[in-house]
C-alpha cells in the first residue's frame, strides 16, 4: 500500500432528521433527546441480515459523511465554537465538520428496527445529524470499551449547559396543539434545541433584539430573546 492510498466508501443508508439546516443542530449527539430520526438502509445494505442481532444494543455508533459541508474543504487550524470562536486549534484536536476526510461519528439511541416490504429502517433518537446525511457505517456501542469515564477531554470536558428558558406565546402553543398528532415531540424538541442557545458565541450571554428562525420538520419556527436568559417562540408555520 502506498502512503497516498485512497479508498472507496459506499453509502449504507440515509438519515431522515428533524434538522433541515445546520443552524441550531446540537454540537454532539445525546444533548437533545427529543430529536427523533431514522436511517433507511440503501442498495446492497438494505438487507435485514445486516442488522440481525443489532436489536440487542440500546445505542449504536454512526459513521457518516458531513455532506452539507464536504465541498467547502478544510484547513489545518479551526476555531471551535466552544472556545468562543476566537482561539485556533488543530483540526484533529476538534470535532469540526471541516476535516481532511469529511467523516463524522455519533452515538445515538437505537429505538427500534423496522422492516416494511423489505425496507429496513433503524429508528434512532438523540441524533445531531442534518436531514439526508449519508451513513457509511453502523456499529454497536459497547460501554465497557467505549465509555471511558476517567478520560480527560480538555476544552470539551463538560456537556454544554442549558443556557436559556424557553417560553411559547399562545399563538405558538395553539399551533403546537394542532401538530400534536403528527409531531408529538415538537414542543420538547424546540425547547431542548433553543435552551442550548444556538446563536453565535459572540452573542451568547447577552440580550439582543433580533428575530431568529430555525427549521425543524420543515417548519419555520420564529423566536426572539425577551430577556438575557429567556427565549419566546412566537410563530410556527
Ligand atoms: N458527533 C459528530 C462528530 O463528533 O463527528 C458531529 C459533531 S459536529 C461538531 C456536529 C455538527 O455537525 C452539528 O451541529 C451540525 O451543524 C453539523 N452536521 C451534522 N450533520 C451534518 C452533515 N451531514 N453535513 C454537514 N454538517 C453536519
Amino acid at each position: 500500500m502506498t502512503h497516498s492510498a485512497t479508498f472507496q466508501l459506499n453509502t449504507l443508508g440515509v438519515v431522515t432528521s428533524p434538522y433541515d439546516e445546520k443552524f441550531a443542530i446540537p454540537r454532539q449527539p445525546g444533548l437533545v433527546s427529543a430529536a427523533k430520526g431514522k436511517i433507511t438502509l440503501t442498495g446492497d445494505a438494505n438487507n435485514v441480515e445486516l442488522v440481525r442481532g443489532l436489536e440487542q444494543f440500546s445505542h449504536i455508533w454512526l459513521l457518516f459523511i458531513f455532506h452539507g459541508t464536504a465541498e467547502q474543504g478544510w484547513k489545518p487550524l479551526v476555531r471551535p465554537p466552544r472556545l468562543g470562536g476566537n482561539k485556533k486549534l488543530g483540526v484533529l484536536a476538534t470535532r469540526s465538520t471541516f476535516r481532511p476526510n469529511p467523516i463524522g461519528m455519533s452515538v445515538v439511541k437505537l429505538d427500534e428496527i423496522k422492516v416494511n416490504n423489505k425496507q429496513v429502517e433503524l429508528h434512532i433518537s438523540g441524533l445531531d445529524l442534518l436531514d439526508n446525511t449519508p451513513i457509511i457505517d453502523i456499529k454497536p456501542y459497547i460501554p465497557y470499551s467505549d465509555a471511558l469515564t476517567t478520560a480527560n477531554a480538555g476544552f470539551a470536558d463538560q456537556a454544554p449547559d442549558n443556557k436559556l428558558d424557553v417560553h411559547f406565546t399562545l399563538a405558538a402553543q395553539s399551533t403546537l396543539q394542532q401538530l400534536n398528532d403528527k409531531i408529538p415531540e415538537l414542543k420538547s424538541l424546540i425547547t431542548q434545541v433553543l435552551a442550548q442557545d444556538p446563536r453565535p458565541a459572540y452573542k451568547q450571554a447577552k440580550g439582543d433584539n433580533k428575530i431568529y428562525g430555525i427549521r425543524l420538520y420543515q417548519r419555520n419556527i420564529k423566536w426572539r430573546l425577551i430577556s438575557a436568559s429567556t427565549i419566546e417562540v412566537f410563530e410556527i408555520s
